[in-house]
């Protein structure tokens, strides 16, 4: 485990997200899988300003700019106009906090299913995005600590495949959008249901193509082009199908895939900006909670 050598206050939210589906290392907040264009607004500030101040700057400039009563974002609490679009979805990322529409579904399963706000606890969070981020770090008795391979947001680096915990060593646990990407993903899930203690619970969501009755994995699609063709993005490493919660289950987990959006009417939707089934290409997006047995 290498903690960072000037570990950044997550309760500042300091950092930028460099997951890789979050974007490049040193990126603003919600550039989801891949780079976007720079504005000179943009470029400016990222050569002054550290991440989370930049990002807290951008989310206050566009907050102004974005005023409204129309789009409601349940994560930084916030109202505006509308949501801006994003990879060719409209109404898609918070001008405020940068939280996509999945961020924003995820953060009222947390607050509305779950046991979070319940009881104290810790948390990891892997490959944390901005603004869920922000959230977390502000629950009174949560120890939440995030970790990513490379990110300026994380205030540990470290491999999912091998991570520098204890057994047991957390009751709640997120990683979202991150195992279509590593190497030994099955190897990533034993370490995940490792550092989770018996009782606790981990959330993790991936794309997942339920046209597909099973993974697509081939070793021998190895440049972004090919990836991209393959597998739909050019850093993933496969592409999931309707057995991905069979990966989850024979990891030891309890696995629930809650369909958590099909209990909004279309008013809500429209208004929290959630996506709809019918406006993703691949299927309404599962929540999969993942209870760890006590024995
Ligand atoms: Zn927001």
């Amino acid at each position: 485990m290498r903690k960072r050598a000037a570990p950044r206050s997550v309760h500042l939210g300091v950092g930028a997200g460099s997951k890789a589906s979050e974007g490049p290392v040193g990126f603003d907040f919600g550039a989801e899988h891949g780079a976007v264009e720079e504005a000179p607004l943009r470029r400016a500030l990222l050569r002054l300003m550290p991440g989370a101040r930049r990002q807290a700057l951008l989310g206050a400039v566009r907050g102004v700019r974005y005023r409204g009563d129309l789009a409601e974002c349940p994560c930084c609490g916030s109202t505006f106009s509308r949501f801006l679009p994003h990879r060719g979805r409209s109404h898609a990322k918070c001008p405020g906090c940068g939280a996509l529409e999945r961020h924003r579904l995820l953060w009222l399963f947390l607050e509305r299913q779950t046991d979070l706000f319940e009881r104290p606890g810790a948390m990891l969070h892997i490959g944390p995005e901005y603004g869920l981020l922000r959230q977390l770090s502000r629950i009174e008795g949560l120890s939440y600590v995030t970790g990513d391979v490379d990110s300026a947001l994380a205030s540990y680096e470290l491999d999912v495949m091998d991570l520098p915990f204890g057994v047991g060593s957390f009751d709640f646990l997120i990683c979202n959008h991150v195992l279509e990407h590593v190497e030994d993903d099955r190897r990533a899930l034993a370490e995940i249901h490792r550092v989770v203690k018996p009782g606790g619970w981990a959330i993790l969501m991936s794309p997942i193509d339920h046209r597909r009755e099973s993974t697509l994995e081939d070793s021998a699609v190895l440049t972004p082009r090919d990836r991209h063709r393959v597998f739909g993005q050019g850093d993933h490493l496969r592409l999931y199908g309707r057995d991905y919660r069979d990966r989850l289950v024979e990891a030891g987990f309890a696995v629930r895939a809650d369909r958590y959006l099909e209990g909004f009417d279309e008013g809500s939707i429209r208004r929290l900006g959630l996506r709809r089934e019918q406006d993703n290409a691949f299927g309404v997006e599962e929540i999969f909670f993942c209870v760890k047995p006590e024995q």
